[in-house]
């Protein structure tokens, strides 16, 4: 072999190797990319777990599988109105979330796995106040003579509810803000019978 084919040799393993050290960083980019997406999507169900949050779905579930307005004084009446909403908005804040994390999709991929977590993770919970949302907007309404507006903050509600139908996930009898009554999966209307 001469000297011009060991340099064009020579040429050849280094653009290889640059090649090479190219598809490791990408590689390397590819994970914590994900992986700061997954660490998103546990944040987003952390919020929906704990804190102010944990304390409101407290008062939120007790205004949907209790027996709230004959005993509730105008105090537990602004209570619960902000537990309402303490609980909408973190709803808000995990759709809003839900939308960055598919935007950033690697493109090229179909699936992505950090929006199946969270959906996963956050489907049941969705299901629960579809209806918990609406029987405590009713009961919080017939007890008092003050406007429940609420049109904004369950928006994003609303939205995830029907993105998490769209997966699947979701039993499609569920109706964002209203409950369907006796074609209403929720739990709630079966507790007496147990
Ligand atoms: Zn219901
Ligand atoms: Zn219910």
């Amino acid at each position: 072999m001469g000297t011009d084919e060991w340099s064009a040799l020579a040429g050849v393993s280094s653009t290889v190797l640059a090649l090479a050290a190219v598809v490791v960083a990408l590689l390397a980019f590819r994970s914590e990319h994900q992986r700061a997406r997954f660490e998103g999507a546990r944040a987003l169900h952390h919020d929906l777990t704990t804190g102010e949050v944990a304390a409101a779905r407290k008062i939120v579930g007790s205004l949907h599988y209790g027996d709230f307005g004959s005993t509730s004084s105008p105090a537990d009446w602004s209570q619960s109105l902000t537990s309402y909403f303490t609980l909408l908005w973190c709803f808000e804040r995990i759709e809003a979330g839900r939308t960055a994390l598919a935007r950033g999709v690697i493109r090229g991929r179909r699936r992505d796995e950090a929006v199946e977590y969270l959906d996963a993770l956050v489907a049941w919970h969705v299901a629960e106040y579809a209806c918990g949302f609406a029987i405590a907007r009713r009961k919080l309404a017939e007890a008092s003579t003050e406007e429940v507006s609420d049109s904004d903050s369950a928006s994003g509600f609303s939205r995830l509810l029907l993105a998490l139908q769209e997966s699947g996930l979701i039993d499609r009898a569920y109706r964002a803000g209203t409950c369907p009554g006796a074609g209403c999966p929720c739990a709630c209307h079966h507790q007496s019978l147990s």
